[in-house]
């Protein structure tokens, strides 16, 4: 069943009985050509490009808990493609173009919605370095504005811009950044691949790797071993655990990263802004709830819930940067484990087992790049190398020193 005017009319006169389910539930069968472990935006929209772009039929997305019980349904929602360094800005451009024609491309509402993602600047130093990534981002064909204190008063008439510390100088701003409804994607992927004959398998928990001379032959899972000739892992901030199944040990950490949204406001806050002296970022979703968060607890953690230091400085933040957020109630709060790549960029690739692809380090930013990820990453399994949009990411970039630093921050996943 398409999603149409026609369908939603058809179905109101019907009292809405009708409506088909929007995946299946199917029972695993004893083998697939290619297995994905993740039901993830990533794994999702992978087996969505296998079979869409690929023409590929025999899959199966095997996820332990349900469709968008990890990160997929728990990040901010932001999209961006405002990076500077040559391996992560056509990447993330492509994710861009793909997600500005996601839903009529897999018939489903994502409430894409592109109002403009704003990074303040509080230094001179910092406007610079601002200046710099929006000259490298448009020389990439990437829109970006560098907009001085008067130009963003005027957006944002609200924010204390006189802060003594924290002055506001201007900013630099991607109109083509905004929000994606997070679990929507999730579901707009599965359902666009259910439809091309992808199983996907819920409460089915991959335990174990089977490899034979080298070569992939199955997995060992909650409802028994399956057997495949490729097998993708999505697993995000499990990876180190999935990858730990064929004795690979990833240059990657795990921690938390904490989220928040306040009681319902009228509207406020039309776009996404991040403060740029502390952590903080903020956008409203459309059922007026301040979307806001900050940087990971910086310790690793498999906890899906952080800590109160970094709950009192992501409010510092926030209260310096719009002081009348103080005066708004927090509704709840929540978080998500994330994999943290030693130079904050993820990684695409193929493994050192035939048939084992790897998908992970996407750090605190891989929603953003969920469409792109699925895309590089099925083309990547169908012709068993990578596309030249993630011949950057490539696993072994740690060991040739080929780093992908969009932060300067070094080997150091807790300031990324
Ligand atoms: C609070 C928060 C805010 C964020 N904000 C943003 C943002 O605004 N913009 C942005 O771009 N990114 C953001 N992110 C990051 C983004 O959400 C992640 O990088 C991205 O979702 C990871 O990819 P995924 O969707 O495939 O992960 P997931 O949804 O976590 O998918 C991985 C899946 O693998 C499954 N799995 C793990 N191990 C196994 C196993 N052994 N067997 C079977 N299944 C397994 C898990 O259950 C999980 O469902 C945020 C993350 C958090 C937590």
């Amino acid at each position: 069943m398409r999603y149409n005017v026609f369908s939603l009319i058809k179905n109101t006169l019907s009292g809405h009985k009708n409506w088909e389910p929007a995946w299946r539930q199917p029972e695993p069968q004893k083998e697939y050509d290619i297995v994905i472990v993740g039901g993830g935006g990533h794994g999702l929209a992978t087996a969505y490009y296998l079979a869409k772009e690929h023409g590929l039929k025999n899959i199966a997305v095997l996820e332990k808990g349900w469709l968008g019980s990890g990160n997929i349904g728990r990040n901010t929602t932001i999209i961006r493609s405002n990076y500077m360094l040559p391996g992560n800005n056509p990447f993330y451009e492509w994710s861009m173009k793909l997600w500005e024609n996601l839903e009529q491309d897999f018939n489903f509402n994502a409430m894409v919605s592109q109002r403009g993602v704003l990074n303040l600047c509080h230094t001179d130093a910092q406007r610079d370095a601002f200046a710099r990534r929006g000259n490298a981002m448009r020389i990439d064909g990437v829109d970006a504005e560098l907009l001085d204190r008067e130009a963003v008063r005027e957006m944002y008439p609200f924010f204390d811009y006189d802060n003594a510390r924290f002055p506001i100088k201007g900013g630099l701003l991607q109109k083509r950044g905004g929000t994606v409804r997070h679990d929507a994607v999730a579901w707009g992927f599965a359902r666009g691949a259910d439809q091309r004959g992808v199983d996907i398998i819920q409460h089915c928990e991959v335990k174990g790797i089977k490899v034979e001379n080298g070569k992939v032959v199955g997995v060992d899972t909650s409802k028994g071993f399956i057997k495949c000739k490729k097998l993708g892992l999505a697993t995000a901030g499990n990876s180190s655990e999935t990858a730990k199944m064929v004795g690979m040990r990833l240059p990657m950490e795990s921690h938390v990263l904490q989220a928040f949204v306040s009681e319902g406001l009228k509207p406020y806050i039309d776009g996404v802004v991040t403060f740029g002296a502390g952590h903080f970022y903020v956008s409203q979703s459309d059922k007026g709830g301040l979307v806001f968060g900050g940087d990971i607890d910086g310790y690793n953690s498999y906890a899906r819930r952080g800590n109160l230091p970094m709950v009192e400085h992501v409010i510092e933040a926030g209260v310096a940067m719009i002081p009348s957020l103080a005066r708004v109630r927090v509704l709840r709060s929540w978080g998500g484990i994330m994999d943290m790549s030693m130079d904050g960029s993820p990684i695409i690739d193929k493994t050192h087992i035939q048939g084992l692809y790897l998908n992970s380090g996407w750090c605190y930013g891989g929603f953003k790049a969920t469409p792109a990820s699925g895309w590089c990453f099925a083309y990547t399994i169908a012709k068993d190398e990578p596309h030249k949009l993630n011949a950057a990411y490539r696993l072994d970039r740690f060991k040739t020193g080929h780093m992908i630093d969009e932060k300067g921050q070094g080997a150091t996943p807790n300031l990324h």
